[in-house]
């Protein structure tokens, strides 16, 4: 057994107990207490954050730039939708590996 801080009022609370005797708030117990160290998941904020860091690659623009450089702008449309793409799915990664709790 085990006093933590009750997350609501901050009362030192048995981790046995179901909820704070203080204020009523449910107490987290066992294995749902995040520790350090321990992998989350990221809160729909920060997953917002992430995804909006994400890159649309506009291929509107790169094909009619392909088109009045006469084919020469396709090498930059390459790289610019290779690196997007590369970027984009280590943001998705990020997110579905959750952070390391510090
Ligand atoms: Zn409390």
């Amino acid at each position: 057994m085990a006093l933590i801080a009750c997350p609501d009022c901050g009362k030192e609370v048995s981790s046995n107990a179901p909820a704070c005797p203080g204020c009523g708030s449910p107490i987290a117990t066992g294995a749902s207490v995040a520790q350090r160290g321990d992998i989350i998941p990221y809160s729909d904020q920060e997953v917002a954050v992430m995804l909006s860091r994400k890159k649309k690659t506009s291929h509107l623009l790169h094909l009619f730039l392909t088109i009045i450089t006469l084919g020469l702008w396709v090498v930059v449309w390459v790289i610019v939708a290779a690196s997007n793409g590369s970027q984009n799915s280590a943001i998705d990664k990020r997110i579905n590996n959750g952070k390391r709790l510090r």
